[in-house]
């Protein structure tokens, strides 16, 4: 065992455990349901929830559904599909902000018989205009002098339909020359006529985020509310709302820097757009780096997990290589997964000297690297398909797989010698044409000869026919990812459909999610969307090599 140190996250919460502060940990992932969750949202769900385990606390799965222009039921459930998936179980905490309104309108009411806030009718524009810059100080609002019972009467009236949209916010009164902008008497509250996807149309008014989010997180009794970095100069607002709502023992906000992939599209607005416009097959595209797409890929949990624990958790931005997460999903997969022979791009191989109609059936290790995985019968005859590109006719310097004259080793099974081939009229290899050596047979102890390849294959008349789909980067990364405009370089190979594949016949019952080696061609996984058992659709997660290292 490697001791770890602990994360800046963890130090803080010893900290406060061990000054008393707080006697347990009580975290939340708070998702705006207004698109899918993507691998970075990933990283923010498992530090959670594993913050939460590990310091045997609560974690919370919170809907943060306080602003209704973009949100959707349907996003609300891809989240919890995909939370589910990943495995944050936060049991029966399931919560929605919007059930909070209630409170929050009250926690203004407070603010208001305070003196610490006021309704104010600049426009949008005016409050701008007064809210000065960074070098500026701000300007006080004509209407920050109202009495409390004037702001009483017109918040009131804003909450009872008496005025349009923008006529009015509550503002909260705190200092208009702060160095800190968002402390420059920031917007709490606006008028907005939108019918809510949970409360309807009771609501006319609806809080802003910076006013919400501390109080969703003290109702809830959250203890460390870790968000993203720019959020890090809106942590005096939150402090302020905490403070001035009296809350006992009130959450702290804790900042870390968002998970980016290097040349990889994760903003939602972004992906948005792809799917809009086609240029992906929705969502959960394979070639996106949602969570619903990296499942229909083949990522599993543990990869995704094991690729945010490697990149850690910290204080500054930066970008990590998609390479990394390749590899979390190879290491997971190289020992949980059957090896198979399946044939992308076939041509028949015919073994001259094998018999007829006969067939062997022969015992092969599903994963020689781990027994558990047991065996399986392969049958073996003389029609095979193997790689058209493990023939050739005229081979370059150390190309030891099929040409005429050489011998290889067929995966599992016998030493083949190519005899000869067959072209059809255009020039392309049709058949190969081989002799077998019977006693080579693998498992024989044969030891008289060697030979320096080996081809896997597949029995032709036993083989199942599939689609299998190869990805490359959506995005064309020496372009660079974006234009001037903001638009997509898009790659215009990132798929490539292969429609004339075999399979082994142990297929036969591969279902959606399934997913194996195909030996010396990757990891693939059966298209939750595409496939049927008539025909089978494979989606290639990762190939088995690269330069990639740790
Ligand atoms: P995006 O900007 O990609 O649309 P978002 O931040 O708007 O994402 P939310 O639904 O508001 O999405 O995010 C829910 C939680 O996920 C927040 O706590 C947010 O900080 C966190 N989060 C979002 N993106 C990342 C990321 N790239 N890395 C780590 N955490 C993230
Ligand atoms: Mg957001
Ligand atoms: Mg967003």
């Amino acid at each position: 065992e490697i001791a770890v140190s602990k994360n800046f996250i963890e130090q803080i919460i010893d900290k406060d455990l061990e000054e008393g502060y707080y006697d347990m940990v009580h975290t939340r992932f708070p998702p705006e349901p207004n698109g899918y969750l993507h691998i970075g949202h990933a990283k923010s769900i498992l530090l959670n929830y594993g913050l939460a385990k590990k310091y045997n606390g609560q974690f919370n799965m919170r809907f943060d559904d306080t602003n209704p222009t973009k949100e959707k039921t349907e996003f609300v459930e891809s989240i919890k599909e995909d939370i589910m998936w990943l495995g944050a179980d936060w049991e029966d905490r399931l919560f929605f902000a919007s059930n909070y309104f209630d409170q929050m309108y009250e926690a203004a009411v407070k603010l208001i018989k305070k003196g610490k806030a006021y309704v104010c009718d600049l426009t949008a524009e005016q409050i701008r205009e007064f809210r000065g810059t960074l070098t500026a100080p701000g300007k006080n609002s004509p209407f920050r002098n109202r009495s409390i019972d004037e702001n009483m009467q017109l918040f009131e009236d804003m909450k009872n339909d008496k005025f349009q949209d923008g006529e009015k916010v509550l503002r909260a009164k705190i200092d208009m020359a702060s160095p800190n902008i968002n402390m420059r008497d920031p917007i709490i509250y606006r008028v907005a006529h939108m019918t809510h996807h949970n409360t309807g149309d009771k609501w006319c008014i609806y809080p802003m985020y910076d006013f919400a989010h501390p109080i969703e997180d003290a109702i809830e009794g959250i203890t460390h509310s870790i968000c993203t970095l720019e959020f890090e100069d809106h942590r005096p607002l939150y402090d302020w709302v905490v403070r001035e709502l009296e809350y006992d023992k009130p959450p702290k906000q804790i900042e870390f820097a968002k998970l980016y992939l290097t040349n990889v599209v994760t903003g939602k607005r972004y992906i948005k757009k792809l799917v809009e416009d086609g240029v992906v097959d929705g969502w959960d595209d394979p070639r996106l780096v949602s969570i619903a797409a990296l499942r229909r890929r083949g990522f599993t949990p543990e990869s995704i997990k094991m690729f945010v624990e490697l990149c850690g958790v910290s204080k500054a931005n930066s970008s990590v290589d998609y390479a990394m997460l390749e590899y979390c999903v190879r290491e997971d997969l190289k020992l949980k997964k059957s090896r198979m022979m399946a044939i992308l791009d076939p041509i028949k191989l015919i073994i001259d000297n094998y018999p007829d109609g006969e067939v062997e059936y022969l015992d092969v290790a599903n994963n020689m690297e781990n027994e558990e995985l047991g065996s399986r019968q392969v049958p073996f005859c003389k029609e095979l398909y193997i790689e058209r590109d493990d023939f050739m006719e005229e081979p370059p310097k150390k190309y030891f797989r099929l040409f005429p004259g050489n011998e290889v080793r067929l995966m599992n099974a016998y030493f083949v010698k190519c005899e000869s081939f067959v072209k059809d009229s255009e020039g392309k290899i049709t058949e190969v044409h081989c002799t077998y050596d019977p006693v080579t047979k693998c498992g024989t102890g044969f030891s008289e000869r060697k030979v320096k390849g080996t081809i896997h294959w597949v029995p032709a008349p036993y083989a199942l026919k599939c689609e299998v789909r190869l990805y490359e980067n959506i995005v064309n990364e020496e372009a660079g990812v974006y234009n001037e405009d903001g638009s997509i370089n898009l790659n215009p190979n990132s798929l490539t459909v292969l429609r004339e594949c075999y399979l082994e016949p142990s297929f036969d019952k591969a279902k959606a999610y399934d997913s194996y080696q195909f030996v010396r061609n990757g990891f693939f996984c059966i298209d939750s969307k595409d496939s049927t058992p008539e025909k089978l659709v494979f989606n290639r997660i990762v190939s088995l090599k690269s330069s990639f290292k740790l």
